[in-house]
């Protein structure tokens, strides 16, 4: 994880409905990638923690203190000098490194359109660096950046897509853009000539596997990712533990449903890759 330097101003907050947004001086931006990541060299994280607040992140055990876990989705840290801190590996050689943007924030987060820290690194690396890119989101903001994107030698861009259903999304993702948003602008992504993948990590609960697997099929993209959603792991933000879980047992929700899906998904996607190895840069 990224450290804060200390010793730099801290103290400058804003909010935006009910998330805080702290402007930040972080001392690191590049971390070593391990673990599930461990196919990339670098994980990227141009904010620290998420306004998009799912309520099941992983991330969220990754904050700093058990206030932020607690509060996950509620708070936002901008590295405002992520930049500056891109710059000095301009001697290092970060050509051709793997480097996945992000593994514990969104770098589109709604604040990305008029902060624009994701879209400065971009010119920095497609300038200086050109190392390979794999951009992991699930917001159409980054369709602004199709300029730069479409430049870079080695970009790939994962649009995380978990459900096919509105209800479904509004319970675990409330805050997030809507299940056909997403789908709009990957497809249009893949339009434009960039690698694109729809990773579906993890799959909620699936109204009409068959018309979903259609409807994915359908935006002309090759590369599809699935993994299973737990309900023992992850962040449950106070109060929503309970609907999710009615939910998942309205849908019935369970592990033989979703191996069905999975396979549904198959035949209309054979390439579909799953978990861990499905989820090394293409
Ligand atoms: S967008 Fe990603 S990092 Fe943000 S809360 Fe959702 S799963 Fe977590």
């Amino acid at each position: 994880m990224d450290l804060f330097s200390e010793s730099e101003d801290q103290n400058r907050k804003t909010s935006i409905g009910n998330c805080l947004i702290e402007y930040k001086k972080a001392s690191s931006i590049l971390t070593p990638a391990s673990g599930f990541m461990s196919s990339y060299d670098f994980t990227l994280n141009p904010y620290s923690g998420c306004s998009f607040g799912c309520t099941y992140c992983y991330a969220a055990f990754f904050s700093r203190s058990e206030e932020q876990r607690n509060n996950w989705g509620l708070w936002l840290q901008v590295k405002e000098n992520a930049l500056s801190l891109i710059k000095k590996y301009r001697n290092k050689g970060l050509r051709n490194k793997i480097i996945y943007m992000s593994s514990v924030t969104d770098p589109y987060q709604p604040i990305e359109k008029e902060m624009e820290i994701t879209r400065s690194i971009l010119k920095e690396l497609l300038e200086y660096h050109q190392p390979r890119l794999v951009i992991q989101t699930r917001s159409p903001i980054v369709l602004r950046d199709i300029d730069l994107l479409s430049r870079f030698q080695n970009i790939q861009v994962n649009m995380t897509i978990t459900t096919d259903s509105e209800k479904v999304r509004k319970i675990f993702e409330p805050l997030c853009p809507s299940n056909d948003s997403r789908i709009k602008a990957i497809k249009e992504i893949n339009d434009a000539g960039i690698k694109s993948c729809i990773t579906m990590t993890p799959l909620l609960p699936v109204l009409d596997p068959e018309s979903f697997a259609i409807k994915l099929k359908n935006t002309g993209l090759t590369n599809f990712i699935i993994q299973p959603f737990h309900t023992e792991k992850g962040k449950f933000i106070a109060g929503t533990r309970s609907a999710a879980m009615n939910l998942i047992k309205e849908l019935d929700w369970t592990d033989e449903k979703y191996k069905m899906t999975e396979e549904i998904l198959l035949n209309h996607i054979p390439n579909l890759g799953i978990g861990k190895e499905g989820f090394k840069p293409i």
